[in-house]
């Protein structure tokens, strides 16, 4: 029998985090979970703690902290609890994590996983904001410490699968990446409907189900913004080589072409939990729970372009790639602040590229020397955001 793996899922109560344990429950005995993180789900976290009795349990907030303590402890389980940000970054560094779930959501997610890239340790790597926040630092980090990175994004890890299960792009014949996009929501409704839509709608995706703010990325296209920065530094490749297409049946997660012409791509169902028991198993291969793909009952395939112009913020996405240095930190923080005004209800889902595109003209393209400048340029483009939704508020209609 070999060694469990020491897997600590950061994020573990979101839907990356369910997917990922339930794959590990569908492979018993491969897997020691060293601790498992959330922000404020105590009840949730208190679940998972019953059913996969991890060493460590960290809550974000105090209070919380306290119930889980207390339930744990009224239930006769020896999971120690451990609370606040640092203790987050704490487990994904800690020797007995020989494996990371990063599947925080968003800019929370970039310290945590930069402690585990600077330990050595193997990424699962799910929270691509970390990634465009700070690509330079983190690849860096990752090669300092003799790290690695496995994707989870669902197109980065048919990218990877099409390489041969390498990031390595240089001198591999690679003519281009095709990142496939399903459209989201919205890809039939008419842009001048925008204005109306509503959280519910935008977080109704018609193939995969996922946690709020990347649901509205995906409504937005925003997501597929995200992705190709995060395709640029996992792949090193420049965002010229770089497509996006729109694929509304999400069956061919994204496509790799050769300079002969072959194209290699990954097929399968729009679950997750593919892509995470390829990661969790890498490089073996291990059950997911997906039944097989019945091809003769599939849809057709069909491939479209991206409509920009009404969904602007790939636009910017992709100007923020082109421009690098500190521009894809402030894309990712004014797309936080606008997503999050826009479930509040304070802004029209119309009005998240404009947030955007302003906080973005308020920066030049220089670099950020450390990630201390790059979590201030973060804060200050949180600041702009807010400043400029408050002032657009102000303004008479
Ligand atoms: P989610 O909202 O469902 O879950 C987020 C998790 O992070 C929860 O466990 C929550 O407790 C925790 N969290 C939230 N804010 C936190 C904070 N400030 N500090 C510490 N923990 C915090 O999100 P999700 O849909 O699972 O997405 C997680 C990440 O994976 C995102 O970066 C997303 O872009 C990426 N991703 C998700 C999917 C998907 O199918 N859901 C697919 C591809 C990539
Ligand atoms: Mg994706």
């Amino acid at each position: 029998m070999v060694q469990a793996t020491g897997l600590t899922v950061l994020g573990a109560t979101g839907s990356v985090g369910v997917s990922t344990l339930d794959v590990v429950a569908r492979n018993p005995g491969r897997f020691e979970i060293v601790a498992l993180t959330a922000h404020s789900d105590h009840e949730g976290l208190l679940a998972q703690c019953r059913e996969h009795r991890p060493r460590y349990a960290v809550l974000v907030k105090d209070a919380a902290a306290d119930q889980l303590e207390a339930a744990l402890r009224r239930e006769g389980l020896d999971t120690s609890v451990l609370r606040g940000e640092q203790a987050l970054a704490d487990v994904a560094a800690m020797p007995e994590t020989d494996v990371i779930m990063a599947a925080i959501v968003g800019a929370a997610g970039l310290l945590p996983s930069l402690a585990a890239a600077r330990a050595g340790k193997r990424i699962l790597l799910a929270n691509k904001e970390a990634l465009v926040m700070s690509g330079a630092f983190f690849m860096q980090a990752v090669a300092d410490s003799g790290g690695e990175i496995v994707p989870i994004d669902s197109e980065h890890n048919a990218i990877f699968q099409s390489l041969g299960g390498q990031r390595a792009c240089r001198d591999r014949g690679v003519r281009r990446i095709i990142l496939t996009a399903s459209g989201g929501p919205l890809r039939e409704r008419p842009a001048r409907e925008f204005a109306r839509v509503t959280p519910a709608e935008a977080c109704n995706h018609p193939n995969w189900d996922m946690g709020a703010k990347i649901s509205v990325d995906s409504a937005t296209l925003m997501n597929k913004g995200l992705e190709v920065i995060e395709a640029c530094w996992l792949f090193d490749v420049s965002p010229d080589q770089v497509e996006v297409v729109v694929h509304p049946q999400s069956l061919v997660h994204s496509m790799v072409e050769f300079e002969d012409g072959s194209v290699m791509a990954e097929l399968g169902h729009a679950d997750m939990r593919t892509p995470i028991a390829y990661g969790l198993g890498f490089p073996q291969r291990i059950e997911s729970g997906l039944p097989p793909l019945d091809f003769c009952g599939l849809p057709p395939l069909t491939f479209e372009p991206v409509d920009t112009d009404k969904f602007p913020c790939l636009a910017l996405g992709i100007r923020a790639a082109r421009d690098g240095g500190r521009m894809p930190a402030v894309l990712n923080a004014a797309n936080e602040v606008a997503v999050a005004l826009f479930l509040d209800g304070a802004i029209g889902f119309d009005e998240i590229p404009g947030l955007i595109e302003a906080t973005l003209a308020n920066f030049e393209p220089g670099s950020d020397a450390d990630i201390e400048a790059v979590l201030a340029t973060d804060r200050r483009a949180r600041e702009l955001a807010k400043s400029a939704a408050q002032a657009r508020k102000r303004r008479p209609a």
